[in-house]
């Protein structure tokens, strides 16, 4: 017999989306219930971000020691042992994963092992291994996250075997493969291009569009792709998969049509990086008719993150909109505050993204190209890395900043980075943005010798008076 609980909100899915919303929503005085039915953290934690950042790392070191020399150290024949990296990987993921359950308690969020399920719009059913429950909440809150995208290609089914994997294997990986191929150039296929290139396979990307990253401005891109190609990683653009297949000796064949012309790739295995698909199966959102969006990818929310049924809020990948932890956790704290009786609205304007490649590139707001093409006005510094004295001192010096300025109210608006620590460095400019300031606020503010921090300074400098270590 079904176990049956009340309660104020129940969110259904523990990712970065989920969990975030049930502790903000517990410190709010609600009464929570988290249904699960895998590992708390989600996606993010368990297959996604963290694990490969910890990849990442990993990579990082062996790159730094196979390089220790230019440093001054001596160190002879390192190696890499795939199985350590990845238990290195799990431990810190488990570690998180310890975390979120112990705040879950500190927070009295009742946390229900399950696949949950509608029954109407104030029930769920959740089914676990063992026990089985009915919930019935005043709100509830979808944040059922997404899965790998599988694309259709000529016999890609037919090939059964481990050498066809997703993200979700590549992270398990037991053996480091010699020549992988990986189907996407975007930051997923881009992320793990750079994580197993130096682990030292031979990787290629077979892209559909014209670049890689084919969002970022043209210089960044150009910027990557030189380093990528620099580190042996070959990247087929504006090349569309048409088949794979196996030969007698075990090899895969990748198919592929570039810009009219027949090539073929042989690996030995092939990763499938072409985006992610909103999580909504068994969650029976059709018989209370919760409306898609119009590519009906992902489920329709309004700017406060709620359904067309209005106690039924969704948030994260499942809503297909901007496909990142940070953007679901936010939409976590605006449908909770709407439930709290604030009216809250997503902001999209502001997000930052980071990207994992080697060096790294973060974003926030508009880029040139876009601004460009909207017909803002705008004034670009353009600072190098290498005349960071602190980028020197780590031997890295690779890459720039570009910081934008709309040159009718002189408000910064944009910024891409790509060189080192970039994915830190985009949130200082992500609260100029937020807090809509100039670039004489820059100026004026004290940034710490030697940072890498100083390069937004010197961007800062550049659009006003001009940068002092660069001319
Ligand atoms: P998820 O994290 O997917 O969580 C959803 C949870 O819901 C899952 O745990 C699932 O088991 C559970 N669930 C689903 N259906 C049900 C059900 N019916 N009942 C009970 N439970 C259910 N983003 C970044 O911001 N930075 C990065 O560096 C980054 N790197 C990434 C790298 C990779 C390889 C991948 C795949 C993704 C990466 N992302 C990154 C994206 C990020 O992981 C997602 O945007 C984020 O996890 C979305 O959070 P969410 O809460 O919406 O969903």
């Amino acid at each position: 017999k079904e176990e049956e609980l009340k309660c104020d909100i129940a969110i259904i899915g523990g990712g970065p989306g989920g969990y975030v919303a049930a502790i903000y929503a517990a410190q709010n005085g609600k009464n929570v219930v988290l249904i699960e039915k895998d590992k708390l953290g989600g996606t993010c934690l368990n297959r996604g971000c963290i694990p490969t950042k910890a990849l990442v790392r990993s990579a990082e070191v062996y790159k730094i020691i196979k390089n220790a020399d230019k440093f001054g150290c001596l160190l002879q024949n390192p190696s890499v042992d795939i199985k350590k990296v990845i238990e290195r990987k799990n431990k810190v993921v488990n570690e998180l994963n310890s975390g979120i359950k112990y705040l879950m308690k500190k927070n009295n969020v009742t946390v229900l092992e399950g696949l949950g399920s509608f029954v109407d719009k104030e029930t769920i059913h959740v089914k676990g291994n063992s026990r089985e429950y009915i919930v019935k909440a005043q709100n509830i809150i979808i944040a059922t996250g997404s899965k790998p995208y599988i694309p259709q290609i000529e016999g890609i089914n037919e090939i059964n075997n481990n050498n066809i994997i997703t993200s979700d294997e590549a992270l398990e990986i037991k053996d480091l493969s010699k020549k992988m191929i990986i189907i996407g150039g975007g930051v997923i296929g881009m992320e793990f291009a750079f994580i197993f290139a130096n682990f030292g396979v031979d990787v290629s990307i077979i892209e559909y569009f014209d670049n890689c990253l084919a969002n970022l401005d043209d210089d960044v891109i150009a910027e990557i792709s030189r380093n990528a190609i620099e580190k042996g990683i070959k990247i087929y653009t504006g090349s569309k998969v048409e088949e794979v297949y196996k030969t007698e000796d075990n090899e895969l064949i990748v198919g592929f049509l570039q810009k009219g012309e027949r090539k073929y790739l042989r690996g030995d295995k092939i990763l499938l990086a072409v985006g992610r698909k909103p999580y909504i199966d068994e969650l029976g959102i059709e018989k209370l008719g919760i409306e898609l969006n119009d590519n009906k990818r992902g489920i329709k929310v309004n700017s406060k993150m709620q359904t067309n049924i209005s106690n039924i809020y969704a948030i994260g990948d499942v809503t297909d909109r901007i496909l990142l932890a940070h953007v679901a956790s936010h939409q976590g704290i605006v449908a909770v505050d709407n439930i709290l009786g604030k009216e809250k609205e997503m902001d999209y304007a502001n997000v930052p993204s980071a990207i994992f490649t080697e060096p790294e590139i973060a974003t926030v707001g508009i880029n040139e190209r876009e601004a460009i093409s909207k017909g803002i006005e705008i004034k670009v510094s353009k600072i190098p890395f290498a005349s960071n004295g602190k980028a020197l001192t780590y031997g890295d010096n690779r890459g720039f900043i570009k910081l934008i300025e709309d040159i009718h109210n002189k408000k910064i608006i944009g910024a891409t980075i790509i060189g080192i620590h970039a994915t830190d460095l985009i949130a200082n400019i992500t609260l100029a943005i937020k807090k809509n300031l100039c670039p004489e606020d820059i100026i004026e503010t004290i940034y710490a010798h030697p940072t890498t921090s100083e390069i937004i300074h010197e961007a800062a400098l550049g659009l006003e008076k001009g940068a002092i270590h660069f001319a």
